[in-house]
């Protein structure tokens, strides 16, 4: 399967509907523990995106990127459009020119998530959207350096994403609004963490299909 940018307007598209699908959920966890407009905040920056995904399919990776990051840091706001707007464009200065596969995919994406951890001096177990993309990002390069089959890891992902997010309920938090709240924080998922499991499970539907078809059809490779 070629994993190029053609896939962005579809993948763009899943996360929307999966934002739309779960706000209220996510709104609901915002509420408890921050001020609400996480979802909000997030769908305004897949909006912006959505209005520009046909361009995406004519870029490279690293411009796709670095155009997707720009979006977002300015439409998202909240601390989550800077870190968003970190992650993408740190995916863009990682990419190269060989072709996306796992090896590859799995290095870039661990140092976006490395420049998140940077820009919001956050670690794992601080309950933030870094308990979902840290050990999502530590399973790929795993699975890489295995190499593990791309069915395989596409089935796997999920279950890492989802525990990460469910891994937050039980934290305090100690960066972002949540953490005025100290130990009153304990007790709900964290909205970050959601959203960032929706994205990936998103994400990953889209692959899957795009790989069911073209192991149907293997003169599509
Ligand atoms: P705000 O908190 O400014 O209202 P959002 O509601 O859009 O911004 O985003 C909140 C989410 O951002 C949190 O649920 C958490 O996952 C994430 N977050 C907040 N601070 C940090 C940080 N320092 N590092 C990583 N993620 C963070
Ligand atoms: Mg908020």
């Amino acid at each position: 399967m070629k994993l190029t940018p053609a896939l962005l307007p579809n993948l763009i598209e899943a996360i929307a509907d999966s934002f739309d699908k779960n706000a209220e959920e996510v709104t609901a966890l915002d509420q408890a523990i921050g001020d609400g407009d996480h979802v909000i905040n997030l769908q305004r920056g897949i909006k912006a995106l959505m209005a520009q995904r046909d361009e995406f399919s004519r870029l490279d990776w690293a411009a796709a990127f670095q155009k997707i990051g720009m979006t977002l840091m300015s439409a998202i706001g909240g601390a989550s459009g800077s870190l968003y707007g970190t992650l993408f464009i740190a995916l863009s200065k990682a990419s190269r020119e060989e072709p996306l596969d796992l090896q590859v995919f799995a290095d870039v994406f661990n140092k976006g998530v490395d420049a998140v951890k940077q820009r919001g001096k956050a670690d794992a177990g601080e309950k933030t959207m870094l308990d979902v993309y840290i050990p999502v990002a530590d399973y790929l390069r795993t699975a890489a350096a295995k190499s593990v089959a791309l069915s395989e890891v596409l089935a796997n992902i999920p279950q890492v994403a989802i525990a990460g997010m469910e891994s937050t309920r039980d934290m305090i938090a100690t960066k972002g609004r949540a953490s005025f709240l100290q130990e009153r924080s304990r007790g709900h998922i964290d909205a970050g963490a959601k959203t960032a499991q929706l994205m990936i499970c998103a994400i990953v539907d889209v692959l899957a299909g795009q790989l069911e078809t073209v192991t149907n059809n293997p003169e599509l490779l």
